[in-house]
């Protein structure tokens, strides 16, 4: 916090983009605090992939070290095939891509959010601030004021230069705003199962897609020691009866994963939207 007791940048939300930017504003001297809502980080998978441009943005936060600890490059190809086994697309995901880093590499969001949030409170100009909702955003002109609560009892405020929604998909920042979003209505839901394999096995092609129209299915590394399977929610199916874990661990049986070999970690039907701001 700077003399004043303001800042140059308030962040709201500390997932991978605000903490990301807390970090590349960190290192270009500004003074930063980042406003995140829940006291806790949130502890289950959710994104597993990144590419070679991202392992390069890592590099420029000077997480290389780190980011490499924590992720899995892909060593061979990524293939959609059929319902009898036939690749109908097999794509290159092994090697180096354009930014110099492997093309492909697979990650657990938990353990990049506590990385990149590792990261940050080492810097003595970034503050991390959990358990503060923000609640309003008055422009000044001159200087914004941000309105918080803490930890959902009473309310604080902070002025700024500037202020960034990293807020996520329901972004609060964005409706203050008032500012549009492109949606072109493709969504779909998916049951997303991630697992911690107990045995041996060796998973080759290392991410895949099965196209069979019976069950859509998406079979990947879930990063380091963790696998992956994604279940298309199919026409008329009940979203909460696929949402089970007895559900879970049927659809997971005929790839010979069962409680005996396999730890689920999570289970949730995720709604994927063609959207972005
Ligand atoms: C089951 C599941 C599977 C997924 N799989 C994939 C995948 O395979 N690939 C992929 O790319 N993505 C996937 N995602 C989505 C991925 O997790 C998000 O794209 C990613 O987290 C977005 O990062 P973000 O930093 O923009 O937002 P978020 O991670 O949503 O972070 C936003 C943060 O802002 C905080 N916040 C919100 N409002 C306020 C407020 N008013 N004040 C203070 N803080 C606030 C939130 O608490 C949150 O911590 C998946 C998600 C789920 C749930």
């Amino acid at each position: 916090m700077s003399a004043n007791g303001s800042h140059d940048v308030v962040i709201v939300g500390a997932g991978p983009v605000g903490l990301a930017l807390g970090r590349m504003l960190g290192l270009q001297g500004h003074e930063v605090l980042i406003l995140e809502r829940w006291p806790q980080p949130y502890p289950l998978p959710r994104a597993v992939h990144f590419d070679d441009e991202i392992g390069r943005v890592f590099q420029s936060m000077e997480l290389t070290d780190e980011i490499t600890a924590i992720s899995d490059p892909v060593p061979d190809f990524y293939e959609w095939r059929n319902a009898s086994g036939e690749a109908l697309v097999r794509i290159d995901w092994s090697g180096t891509g354009p930014c110099g880093w492997p093309t492909a590499s697979f990650f657990s969001q938990p353990e990049l959010e506590s990385m990149l949030a590792a990261a940050v409170e080492r810097m003595d100009n970034v503050a991390l601030r959990r358990g503060a909702e923000v609640v309003d955003i008055d422009d000044l002109g001159a200087e914004v004021v941000v309105t918080f609560t803490v930890d959902g009892q009473d309310t604080d405020t902070v002025r700024t230069c500037f202020v960034v929604g990293c807020d996520g998909a329901n972004s609060f920042v964005r409706d203050r705003l008032g500012t549009a979003s492109h949606d072109l209505g493709f969504f779909f839901d998916w049951l997303i199962v991630d697992t911690i394999p107990l045995d041996e096995r060796q998973w080759s092609p290392m991410n895949w897609q099965l196209c069979d129209p019976v069950r859509p299915t998406t079979v990947v590394s879930g990063g380091p020691g963790r696998r992956r399977w994604e279940f298309m929610r199919l026409p008329g199916e009940d979203r909460d009866l696929l949402n089970t874990t007895e559900r879970a661990w049927e659809l997971l049986q005929p790839w010979g994963r069962t409680p005996e070999n396999t730890r689920l970690e999570r289970h949730a039907v995720y709604s994927f939207a063609a959207r972005w701001p």
